[in-house]
């Protein structure tokens, strides 16, 4: 394949004055930047056709595979403005890896990691102005995915795919800045994987199966689900896009604790992360089965000082009550614990370039 994108710029860009008025309140995947990267894919002919071109509806075939079949497939990363004005992201190539691991598990084609970072750069090569400003808290999201567009209704793997790169300003995951606690709904109704199962890819059809329990959840004033694991219905698994952790004791003493990837729990980033960086802070860290009934009973009796999520959107989320069917637990006081801010410090000022990343975790997409 021509390594070479094609560029075709968008006749009709946004105006500053509009950037400025979305860069006031950016939410998260509402408004995206004047262009995506497309990268299609064949049977006959692999990967070709790089291209940047202007952000527009797609022309699909009804008939298109994904969407009767579902093979769809999607990353999410963030690009951070740095000091110094380059724009970088986070470990851009554990995205690069995991995302073939989806679409090897879909029978989709795997892109190759050097097209897949070149895709994140070539968009904001030309977008570049839609990254929000350093010394915030808002970043830009980048969103890869990849379906299949062969039209037909036979249900085989399609012969053609196309890769698309999407991205947009995102604001604070806490509105105002203040980190405020959120609480799970621990579902018994309802799992998220099975061995053998797709929980370990990030495909399309993992999340439409998560919207009716986080309903349940809503419902129950909760933002989130975690869930346990569907053989035994015993061990907690992780939420229905973060991963979960447990803090237990404090201080010098403290212990950090996160189920261990037994086959049905999404490889998370920050998960891997917070593993190292929990080390860094000395506490001692451990992948291990932990049951729904060590976490309430854990809490209740305060051994279980922190429970936290994490991933990219909210990097590390601070959990305050875990609800379910039988009643609740409240956790710290419903105030972000210290190991949790701690963590979410670190990662942060990696993140946005105020803290060395002696890691080797930033990749700059957009030099100074
Ligand atoms: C994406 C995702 C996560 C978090 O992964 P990160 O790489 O840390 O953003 C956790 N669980 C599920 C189910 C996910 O889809």
């Amino acid at each position: 394949m021509d390594p070479q994108f094609s560029r075709t710029l968008n006749p009709a860009p946004a105006t500053k004055a509009q950037r400025d008025a979305i860069f006031a309140d950016p939410g998260f995947g509402r408004y995206f930047s004047d262009h995506m990267v497309t990268v299609k894919w064949s049977a006959g002919a692999g990967w070709h056709d790089p291209a940047v071109v202007p952000f527009a509806p797609l022309q699909l075939s009804p008939a298109a595979m994904a969407l009767h079949y579902g093979q769809t497939i999607f990353e999410g990363l963030k690009a951070y403005r740095q000091p110094d004005g380059s724009i970088a992201t986070f470990r851009p190539d554990a995205n690069a890896a995991r995302f073939r691991g989806s679409a090897a598990r879909m029978a989709m084609p795997e892109l190759p990691d050097e097209l897949f970072l070149t895709s994140l750069s070539e968009l904001l090569a030309v977008d570049h102005e839609w990254v929000p400003a350093a010394g915030g808290d808002h970043s830009f999201y980048l969103r890869p995915f990849m379906l299949a567009t062969e039209p037909g209704l036979g249900v085989r793997p399609a012969a053609e795919y196309l890769y698309i790169l999407i991205g947009g300003p995102a604001g604070a995951y806490f509105p105002g800045g203040s980190i405020v606690p959120v609480d799970v709904w621990l579902t018994t109704d309802y799992t998220r994987a099975a061995l053998g199962g797709t929980g370990t890819a990030k495909c399309g059809g993992n999340y439409a199966a998560s919207l009716l329990p986080q309903a349940q959840a809503a419902a129950h004033g909760c933002a989130q689900v975690a869930y346990l694991d569907a053989v035994e219905r015993t061990w907690i698994e992780e939420m229905g896009s973060n991963n979960m952790f447990f803090v237990f004791g404090s201080g010098e003493q403290a212990e950090v604790v996160t189920p261990s990837l037994t086959g049905t729990i999404l490889s998370g980033i920050i998960r891997d992360s917070v593993l190292v960086l929990a080390k860094e802070l000395g506490c001692q860290v451990t992948e291990r089965r932990v049951s729904g009934q060590e976490v309430l009973e854990g809490v209740a009796d305060g051994r279980i000082t922190e429970i936290f999520g994490s991933g990219t959107a909210a990097v590390v989320a601070p959990i305050g009550g875990v609800k379910h069917a039988g009643g609740e637990v409240r956790v710290a006081g419903d105030e972000p614990g210290e190991v949790t801010m701690k963590l979410r410090g670190m990662l942060t000022s990696i993140q946005c370039g105020t803290a060395p990343d002696t890691h080797s975790w930033m990749r700059t997409l957009v030099p100074a």
